[in-house]
């Protein structure tokens, strides 16, 4: 069985995360959608919301094979935790590249039996990230249109009442 596990901070979710779930489950038999719980970083979402919007989220897109669980610690022992043998990430714009082959040469010399694998989203997601999200909806009370799946555009509009 191939289980791959996706981490991230998903804070929140966003239709981009869904696109790279959305590939990775055709992929891979099992896919765990681990959110992070960075201790250093002030989440706009408490991690057991973060956990519940990605699960309910994957459920609203019918990824069946896709599940989501928070982890603290390093992304390949929450790798070996579930069994995956490949870390999936998301990659957008060449800004990311930098950032993100930095992590692989870090993970690849923490743990040489972990692959990781880059998923690119449709063009449409290309430039969406959870923080614009969050900030046209903190400073703009406004939803950017098909950036967020509903459960997180109820909890956005609950939350700063718009
Ligand atoms: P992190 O703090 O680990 O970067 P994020 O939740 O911001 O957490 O992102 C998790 C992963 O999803 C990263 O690999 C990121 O590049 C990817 N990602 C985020 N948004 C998108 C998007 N719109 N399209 C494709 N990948 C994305």
């Amino acid at each position: 069985m191939k289980i791959a596990i996706y981490p991230g901070t998903f804070d929140p979710v966003t239709c981009g995360h869904l696109d790279i779930l959305r590939g990775a489950s055709k992929l891979f038999d099992r896919v765990v959608g681990a959110v992070g719980i960075n201790p250093g970083k002030v989440p706009l979402f408490p991690a057991e919301e973060r956990v519940t919007m990605l699960r309910e989220a994957a459920a609203e897109a019918g990824l069946v094979n896709v599940e989501a669980v928070a982890f603290a610690g390093l992304t390949v022992d929450c790798a070996r935790e579930w069994n995956a043998e490949y870390i999936v990430r998301g990659l957008r714009a060449v800004t990311d590249f930098e950032h993100e082959f930095s992590l692989l040469l870090a993970n690849e010399q923490l743990d040489n039996s972990i692959q990781t694998v880059f998923i690119m989203p449709s063009v449409n997601y290309l430039y969406l990230s959870s923080s614009v999200v969050r900030q046209a909806s903190e400073f703009g009370r406004r939803i950017i249109p098909g950036s967020v799946p509903t459960c997180v555009e109820e909890r956005l509009r609950e939350k700063f009442g718009f």
